[in-house]
């Protein structure tokens, strides 16, 4: 077994779509970047190729490449797991956690939970997604953006 963990903040700014875990949240602003900018789901997808020790996911999809402009995140996802499970990985579990003073995330995270499983060949019980906010501290308290952390285990052994 194999344990990784991943890490990314996007910049909340207005006029963008708000995509966390695949699902369209909707809000006043959204999250900027050069793919839908999900965050939640880069965070994920590096937590999974840092477990198999591939490097992450701005040296698999470069953001200066015109090819993931505007790149949904969940076809990223499904394409690491497709590179992981090429040299014998499965998943065990994942565990995510969404830092955001705002919108509540709570209403959306059954949806993130079934939408991130259906990508990663899972079921939703393995597949955790939680959210905080900071207390109004920092950036994501500042509502200036959003993070998110995710954990990965993956397993040779089958
Ligand atoms: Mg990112």
């Amino acid at each position: 077994m194999r344990i990784g963990h991943g890490y990314d903040v996007h910049r909340l700014v207005p006029d963008r779509k708000l995509i966390l875990g695949g699902v369209d949240i909707p809000w006043e602003k959204g999250l900027l970047g050069h793919s839908d900018a999900d965050v939640l789901t880069h965070a994920l997808m590096d937590a999974l190729l840092g477990a198999a020790a591939l490097g992450d996911i701005g040296k698999l999809f470069p953001d200066n490449d015109p090819k993931y402009s505007g790149a949904d995140s969940i076809e990223l996802l499904k394409e690491v797991c497709r590179i992981i499970g090429d040299r014998g990985y499965s998943i065990c579990n994942v565990d995510c956690t969404v830092l955001a003073q705002r919108p509540k995330l709570a209403p959306h995270i059954p949806f993130m939970r079934e939408r991130l499983a259906g990508a990663m060949g899972l079921d939703a019980e393995q597949v955790s997604v939680k959210a905080t906010t900071e207390e109004g501290l920092g950036f994501t308290g500042e509502g200036l953006g959003i993070a998110a952390h995710a954990v990965a285990l993956i397993d040779k052994s089958k």
